[in-house]
């Protein structure tokens, strides 16, 4: 592989130069998680395990509620510690861009995926446009795109999922869908704990009434599935949902140890990767997992898929994911023309099936980055 000013020249040919040899490693293109919440990462451990999702997402909003603004030094941290365990590339939503100065200082690329939450919001269209200049204020780079998305089906109006659509088109549209038993509840019957924590908050809409449908075609019915959408947990999917996102051209992240700490459950991965959807990886926030290591998220793939090849559990968490994010030209591969964002893991003599080693468990001391 020759690598010229930060990008791949080329691969597999040699044509005289400077060479190292690395010893027995596997490269691999840097890693992408295409969900993770980076301003959250000052709540780490502090928001238990639950029962249900909607119970702990009460939790987090009460720990949320008792700080003024998002700490700034946990943020770095978990920025550091992404990249120790080889990420290049997040897609990391934001409520109020706590997160843009510490990306700007650091190496890793990034969606930001600016959300909005409003189920009885007066004015979408005002909303957005607000938002919109705030995205305009920020210092224009490269490997930085933020871009507007909403939070869910049940913590978003219709109008306001439509008015962030217009306003993000031809971009990453990422959503929290399917993630609970309670939203499916929510969206076909417009009961249970979703809406009582609607009310609850004093934010019911009682001009809303439920679709009576499943969620991706609840989204499908507002214009919103095509090849931009990125949709995030789907532990509840049906086959029928992953058939309509699979025609669309759209994107599923699993986050399964997020999954499982918020009580959501358990994500149905091998018909995830049955349906021919494209799966991509997210570790979500340090609010619902223990690190930010995409490798242990790929080795909890591995558990839940056993017959799943591993082959296909790497391509999710490198160019499933930079394909999601619309970082396909820069990240995902070992290709000409690409960044040179490369990872060397060290490998033990006896591994005699590289891939399947890669999704067995790698921390981040196994984990070099080519030219640091
Ligand atoms: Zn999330």
């Amino acid at each position: 592989m020759t690598v010229d000013n930060g990008r791949i020249a080329a691969v597999g040919q040699f044509a005289g130069g400077p060479v190292e040899d690395l010893g027995n490693v596997a490269v691999l293109p840097g890693l992408v998680n295409a969900h993770t919440h980076l301003e959250l990462s000052w709540m780490r451990g502090q928001v238990l395990p639950g029962t249900s999702m909607p119970q702990w997402a009460s939790r987090l909003m009460s720990l949320r509620r008792s700080v003024s603004s998002e700490p700034p030094q946990p943020i770095v941290e978990a920025i550091g510690e992404a990249r120790a365990s080889g990420t290049c590339l997040v897609g990391d939503v934001t409520n109020t861009f706590a997160t843009f100065e510490p990306l700007l200082d650091s190496d890793l690329s990034a969606v930001l995926f600016r959300e909005l939450l409003g189920f009885s919001a007066p004015d979408p269209e005002g909303l957005v446009k607000q938002v919109s200049e705030q995205i305009a204020d920020l210092t224009p780079v490269e490997w930085l795109r933020p871009c507007l998305v909403p939070h869910a089906p049940y913590s978003v109006s219709p109008a306001l999922l439509q008015a962030i659509a217009r306003a993000s088109r031809g971009r990453p549209f990422s959503i929290h869908l399917g993630e609970s038993a309670q939203e499916v509840e929510f969206l076909r019957e417009g009961t249970g704990e979703w809406r009582a924590l609607l009310e609850a908050l004093n934010v019911w809409n009682s001009a809303w009434t439920p679709p009576g449908c499943g969620p991706v075609e609840y989204l499908q019915r507002l214009g919103l599935v095509d090849g931009n959408l990125v949709a995030v947990h789907g532990v509840e999917f049906t086959d029928d949902d992953l058939s309509r996102l699979e025609t669309a051209g759209a994107t599923l992240v699993a986050c399964p140890r997020s999954n499982k700490w918020t009580g959501a459950g358990e994500p149905p991965i091998e018909r995830f990767y049955a349906s021919g959807v494209r799966v991509a990886v997210g570790t979500d926030s340090l609010a619902s997992v223990a690190n930010l290591n995409l490798f242990e998220e790929a080795t909890t793939l591995r558990w839940l898929a056993p017959t799943v090849p591993a082959t296909r559990l790497l391509a999710s968490a490198t160019l499933d994911g930079a394909t999601a994010l619309g970082f396909q030209a820069d990240f995902g591969s070992i290709e000409p023309g690409k960044r040179a964002q490369l990872l060397a893991v060290r490998l033990p003599d006896r591994v005699t099936d590289v891939e399947e080693y890669l999704v067995s468990g790698i921390e981040p001391r196994d984990v070099t980055w080519l030219g640091s």
